[in-house]
């Protein structure tokens, strides 16, 4: 057993830490507050091959795995950079596309995911069915060669950045009857997809959207894969690669907040000359934290291991866990932080309190911490399913 990352790594780690440094929060917040993107950062980290370090080399990227796209979303976000849409675009859709794709999808799609030049995005919840997919209501029906897709979509992020959107959709099983899911690249400009953005309280420079497919026609190679059967298999391929990644954009988050915190209360004197930071009241709940961030970095390693040696049961298994530990701990170090740096840590000058917002979802997204306790009490602990 090792807990050491190969040299690459090490060096991987450096660098984007360097390149987020170089951006920083201040960055990522003017970005939110002006209603743009984060456009300089993206195509740098893509020209760097940061986006790409997990997409196949003959398709323009880096070769590693989950490992290594795990670091460069940590180190952005520990350097106040959490960009969402690495886990939609290079996590899910690079990762599905690449597993699951036909020969000519990843030809096409995924060098300009590797060097960040194109985007795609992920549409899966809707109004009604919510965290239960079994109830997706969105139908691609066969027309002559086209597909032809109906329903809504809700939450979809970055959808105003991206040219396409992987859209899960249901499709009729021709054996059975049964609707089975099945996985689009739609563009999005397609004729008959409209969106509008949702307002949502987090300080962020990507956005949510309300999607609208009113009979979508895209062509018959727009389906993911070779034939209806990769559905299934492409949506669960994508699943570990996300909540590794946003397990770690969470760890990397609680790094952040608690090192602003600890900068702080470390130098703040209001007690004569001892500093804040030496009161167990100040230092302990930032210590706690720590100790939280670091048990989820610890259980993200475990999980992005297990998943680039092939071994996705276990991956799912840990995935999960580090998604939960991570969610929560990044939650616990952003509002500690806040606490201790007191009226500062609400100014936006500290940068703690702009990713409050952030971190509470990262409580309910991709996947909520009830749905996960949900899938360790049925599949580890063997309990039934209440529902
Ligand atoms: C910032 C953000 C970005 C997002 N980006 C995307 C995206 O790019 N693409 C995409 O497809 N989706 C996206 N989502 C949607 C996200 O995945 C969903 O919000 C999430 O899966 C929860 O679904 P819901 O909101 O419908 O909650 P609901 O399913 O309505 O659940 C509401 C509450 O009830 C709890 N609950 C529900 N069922 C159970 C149960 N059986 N047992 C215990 N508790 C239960 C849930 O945990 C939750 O707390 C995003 C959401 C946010 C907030």
């Amino acid at each position: 057993m090792t807990f050491d990352l190969t040299p690459e790594q090490d060096q991987l780690r450096d660098a984007v830490r360097a390149l987020g440094r170089r951006y920083g929060h201040g960055y990522f917040v003017e970005k939110a507050k002006a209603g743009e993107h984060t456009t300089e950062l993206w195509a740098e980290a893509g020209r760097l091959g940061y986006l790409g370090v997990n997409i196949p080399t003959e398709y323009g990227g880096g070769g590693g795995g989950i490992t290594e796209l795990a670091i460069v979303c940590e180190e952005l976000a520990a350097a106040g950079c959490p960009l969402l849409l690495l886990v939609v675009s290079p996590a899910i859709a690079a990762t599905v596309l690449t597993r699951h794709g036909t020969e000519e999808q990843r030809k096409r799609h995924l060098p300009g995911l590797a060097d960040g030049s194109q985007k795609i995005v992920f549409a899966i919840t809707e109004p009604e069915a919510g965290s239960n997919f079994h109830r997706l209501g969105t139908v691609a029906r066969r027309d002559g060669d086209d597909w032809v897709l109906n329903g809504r979509k809700c939450y979809i992020s970055g959808v105003d950045e991206a040219g396409h959107v992987l859209v899960v959709a249901r499709t009729e099983d021709s054996g059975t009857g049964k609707l089975k899911p099945a996985l689009f690249l739609v563009p999005t400009d397609a004729a008959g997809l409209t969106r509008s953005k949702l307002d949502m309280e987090i300080v962020s420079p990507e956005n949510q959207f309300l999607l609208y497919l009113d009979d979508v026609r895209v062509p018959a190679d727009a389906l993911l894969g070779e034939s209806l059967d990769a559905g299934l298999p492409a949506l669960f391929a994508g699943l570990n690669p996300e909540r590794i990644t946003v397990a770690a954009m969470g760890a990397g988050t609680g790094r952040y907040a608690i090192e602003r915190a600890s900068e702080y209360t470390a130098t703040r004197k209001v007690w004569g000359g001892r500093s804040i930071g030496s009161h167990q009241g100040v230092s302990h709940p930032l210590a706690h934290a720590a100790v939280q961030v670091e048990l989820a970095r610890l259980m993200i390693q475990k999980a992005a291991t297990l998943y680039d040696a092939g071994r996705d049961l276990e991956a799912g298994v840990s995935g999960n866990m580090a998604k939960y530990a991570a969610g929560e701990a990044a939650a616990l170090a952003v509002d500690t932080a806040v606490q201790v740096l007191g009226g500062a840590g609400m100014t936006t000058e500290y940068g703690v309190a702009t990713l409050l917002g952030a971190v509470r979802a990262g409580r309910i997204a991709p996947v909520s911490r009830e749905m996960i306790l949900n899938f360790v009490a049925q599949h580890v602990l063997g309990q039934d399913k209440s529902y």
